[in-house]
């Protein structure tokens, strides 16, 4: 299990600081999470002001 990112992410950058394990980057267009890296705390969601990561 991991979150994934979906494309509701605007890129605001605030989940990367928040994760644990720091398994969140920029990519393209959104953020993305390494899911081979992500204990599924859940703080990215918790902070992401639109939802975008999604519990797999
Ligand atoms: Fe990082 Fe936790 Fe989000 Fe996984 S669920 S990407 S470990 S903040
Ligand atoms: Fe994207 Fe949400 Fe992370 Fe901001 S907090 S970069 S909108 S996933």
């Amino acid at each position: 299990m991991a979150y994934k990112i979906t494309d509701e992410c605007i890129s605001c950058g605030a989940c990367e600081a928040e994760c644990p394990v720091s398994c969140i980057s920029a990519g393209d267009a959104i953020y993305a999470i390494d899911a081979d890296t992500c204990i599924d705390c859940g703080n990215c969601a918790n902070v992401c002001p639109v939802g975008a990561p999604q519990a797999e």
